[in-house]
């Protein structure tokens, strides 16, 4: 009886121990696996290190202190899927993860280092600044903040002109969104446009009167007058630049204007982009190499403004003032450092010109398989006298290029 009773007992004891060494175990893997995931981390790839120390002195200007180091923050590249350049998980720590091959495209173009900046300060207003999207308006109708993204609207593409003075007013946006509009998103900016001489212009009344353009057919584009206005038949599947030379370059430090007018018939693909383009083209150069800024517009109503060298257009813009089944006339006026935009007389939008070099070429774009209608092509400059006036000369229309070019320079920019 006793035996059993000690037998039993060293059971009993025997079994407790085991529990209890059970529970030891299991409590120490716990807190070796809970201190794997450490809830401070700060890993940030060396890629995105001086974007994220740009932000927090953004926010210590603004009387804000993050101090993620201490915090912790993650930001590594991913491959993110359906269209996404970056993407925040609410973990904690904070992990942004940034799509590789997005990043890696964009690098190459001029004003990569912008377009990183927005999207890195965008995924930081989600993680440490606790913001939603926001895809409002201001009233020129470019986006109203660099929060911009998820649902789509409108089908209007993200590109946001996260340039020059718009810099600072999206960073102060991005702070506190009570910010005010900059003066820029005024639709009624006293444009000056006194002063303005005319230097070149093509009316095409006549045979006389189309500078060269006329003995441009050939294989890829059909030139031919029509009515009083020039009809071109780009019959390639790539949309056309066409550039003329001028007799004597404009310089970039001179106000400018150029304007044409252009009419696309509706039966052609509505999302087509035709418009004014301008720059300094090296005469050895095959063209496409060198900076060419573009104001086009659709017959979707859809207004686009940037330069070839930029992975796309600045930005999107529905514009009413576009009237289908007419001529649309389009007005380019650089004034300073700013170009202004006009459609049909109507100002449109302004930003920073991005050339820098004389303009010694100006044209115009015709998209593929199709045929458009252009008149009444101008050059102005502003002259501080009479006296610099030139003699306008169709002479000065000799030298035109054609241009095949694919649409890469205007990508479709991914969500974030
Ligand atoms: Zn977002």
């Amino acid at each position: 009886m006793s035996f059993l009773f000690i037998f039993v007992t060293d059971f009993l004891k025997k079994t407790m121990l085991r529990i209890i060494k059970y529970i030891f175990f299991s409590f120490s893997l716990t807190i070796l696996l809970n201190s794997c995931k450490d809830s401070k981390e700060y890993r940030i790839d060396p890629a995105f290190t001086d974007y994220l120390q740009r932000f927090e002195n953004e926010a210590a200007n603004r009387g804000h202190n993050f101090n993620p180091h201490s915090t912790g923050l993650i930001i590594e590249f991913a491959s993110l899927s359906n269209s996404t350049a970056g993407l925040t998980n609410y973990e904690t720590p904070i992990r942004i993860e940034i799509d590789q091959t997005y990043w890696n495209d964009i690098a190459g173009s001029a004003g990569a280092d912008m377009m990183k900046e927005e999207l890195i300060f965008h995924e930081l207003g989600h993680g440490l600044l606790g913001r939603s999207h926001l895809n409002t308006t201001l009233s020129n109708g470019d986006w109203k903040s660099i929060m911009c993204g998820g649902t789509k609207v409108g089908d209007r593409a993200w590109n946001i002109n996260y340039r020059g003075v718009r810099r600072k007013y999206y960073v102060d946006e991005l702070f506190d969104e009570n910010t005010t509009a900059p003066e820029v998103a005024s639709l009624t900016l006293a444009v000056d446009s006194t002063g303005f001489t005319q230097k070149s212009l093509l009316t095409f009344s006549g045979t006389g009167d189309t500078g060269n353009f006329l003995n441009k057919n050939s294989s890829q584009l059909g030139v031919s007058l029509e009515n009083g206005r020039l009809m071109l038949q780009n019959k390639t599947s790539n949309p056309l630049f066409i550039l003329t030379a001028l007799s004597t370059p404009i310089s970039i430090n001179s106000d400018f204007s150029y304007e044409l007018g252009f009419y696309y018939p509706t039966t052609n693909n509505a999302t087509n982009q035709y418009g004014l383009i301008f720059g300094h083209i090296n005469s050895s150069s095959s063209g496409l190499s060198d900076s060419i800024e573009y104001f086009s517009i659709n017959n979707n109503q859809k207004m686009y403004m940037g330069n070839n060298e930029y992975y796309s257009y600045f930005t999107e813009l529905t514009e009413s003032s576009i009237v289908l089944g007419t001529m649309n006339k389009l007005k380019v006026q650089k004034i300073g450092t700013f170009l202004y935009y006009f459609i049909n007389n109507s100002y449109c939008y302004m930003n920073e010109i991005n050339a820098s070099a004389d303009i010694n070429q100006v044209g115009f774009s015709v998209p593929e398989l199709s045929t458009i209608y252009i008149d009444n092509f101008k050059v102005s400059q502003r002259t501080a006298s009479a006296v610099n006036q030139q003699k306008i000369n169709q002479n000065q229309f000799l030298d035109i290029r054609i241009q095949q070019v694919n649409k890469s320079f205007q990508h479709i920019l991914k969500n974030k």
